[in-house]
């Protein structure tokens, strides 16, 4: 069968009538039974996309299996799809928004009550969030629902709706710059002590973010002796699911609150400024270290920089991306020298041309300067998409 989610689906279409599916024993009143292949039984209560969106990602993950394996892909090598447990994975299901013939929409929102969402099949759905914005985009045809995704989380049904939208209001975009115009680099050097600090390339420092959250540590305790219940709890017992539902609550609580942080900074970094640089972060291989992993992780700096990119996206700046072996944190931002031997211990950078300043701010400008540098000169593969 070719691998493609249409395929797919047509071969399941055709299996779930047949006796592999579904089967009983019919038994007449003269005592002879026979076999009655009565097809997949609960095929009818369940949304019929649903079997179909899951042929899709069966077919983009059999796709993307298959050129990572012939090297057509980049990236981290990709497994073989593996089978979805119930018990085991995030369970979730995927729903397009059709139209019916007479073009209405299958997926609305607001129809029931300002906190609703309609589904196929499903009906009516009462949602936590208003979703007023939404509702008034759509009625006045800047936006369109494409699909929406329920997945259970910690203890709760959640709905993404993806929509298409139009651009943002040029109000809220940044300025154009014309071509020659140079300059206007910030550097944003991110790091442990301080979630962030941005500079221009003059050394002016324009922002700073010392009080991040760290909901990982601070929740560690808590963290702890919820897992330890639900160690305690016999196995299958409905003490020890409830216990589940406490700590995944948990670590949705954590997530929550490291989300919003990330959103705040990104959202005020992409307003006030169009031109970011920053360093592609070797993420995978930081959260190595023992002594960083829980720190960095709880930073979520590959996250920040993929909110930055999209959100300046929407607004039309820019993010630059430096690569990895730029030693920002070893140049002076003064005179250029650089100086071996700095460790993570020293807070202040020190220069034998004088100049003494903070060991984040002097990052950042040396960011900030690169990137007027590459600006000037680009090379291919500075505006590097990768995530970092
Ligand atoms: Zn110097």
């Amino acid at each position: 069968m070719p691998w493609t989610g249409f395929d797919h689906i047509n071969g399941f279409n055709a299996w779930k009538k047949t006796e592999q599916a579904g089967r009983v024993f019919a038994v007449d009143s003269s005592g002879s039974a026979s076999l009655v292949a009565v097809g997949l039984g609960w095929r009818n209560q369940v949304c019929q996309q649903v079997f179909e969106e899951a042929a899709v990602n069966l077919g983009r993950g059999l796709v993307a299996w298959r050129d990572s394996r012939t090297g057509k892909r980049a990236g981290p090598r990709v497994g073989f799809p593996k089978f979805k447990l119930k018990s085991s994975t995030v369970p979730s299901f995927r729903l397009r928004n059709k139209h019916s013939p007479r073009g209405r929409p299958m997926i609305r929102v607001g129809e029931d009550g300002p906190r609703s969402v309609t589904l196929p099949v499903i009906g009516a759905v009462r949602v936590q969030e208003d979703t007023r914005r939404l509702r008034r985009m759509i009625a006045a045809g800047r936006a369109k629902i494409v699909s929406v995704t329920l997945s259970y989380r910690a203890g709760r049904w959640m709905i993404s709706l993806v929509t298409e939208a139009t651009d943002l209001h040029p109000a809220h975009r940044h300025p154009v710059r014309d071509g020659g115009e140079e300059g206007g680099w910030v550097g944003v050097d991110r790091g442990l002590s301080a979630f962030l600090v941005a500079a221009t390339s003059d050394g002016a420092e324009v922002d700073r973010i010392t009080d991040q959250p760290k909901p990982l540590v601070t929740g560690m305790a808590r963290q702890r002796r919820l897992a330890r219940s639900v160690t305690r709890k016999q196995r299958g017992s409905r003490h020890r699911r409830t216990a589940v539902v406490r700590l995944a609550r948990h670590h949705h609580r954590i997530r929550n609150i490291r989300a919003h942080f990330l959103h705040q900074v990104s959202n005020r970094l992409v307003k006030t400024h169009d031109r970011l640089v920053i360093e592609d972060l070797n993420i995978a291989g930081m959260l190595r270290n023992r002594c960083l992993a829980r720190a960095i992780g709880d930073a979520g700096w590959g996250e920040f920089a993929r909110q930055l990119r999209y959100k300046q996206g929407w607004r039309g700046g820019d993010v630059l991306t430096v690569d990895r072996w730029f030693p920002s944190s070893q140049l002076c931002s003064r005179c250029g020298a650089s100086t071996v031997g700095l460790t993570l211990a020293d807070r202040i950078f020190t220069c034998g041309c004088g100049a003494r300043l903070d060991r984040d701010l002097n990052a950042a400008v040396n960011l900030a300067t690169r990137g007027e540098q590459l600006d000037l000169c680009p090379s291919p593969g500075a505006r590097s998409t990768s995530p970092g």
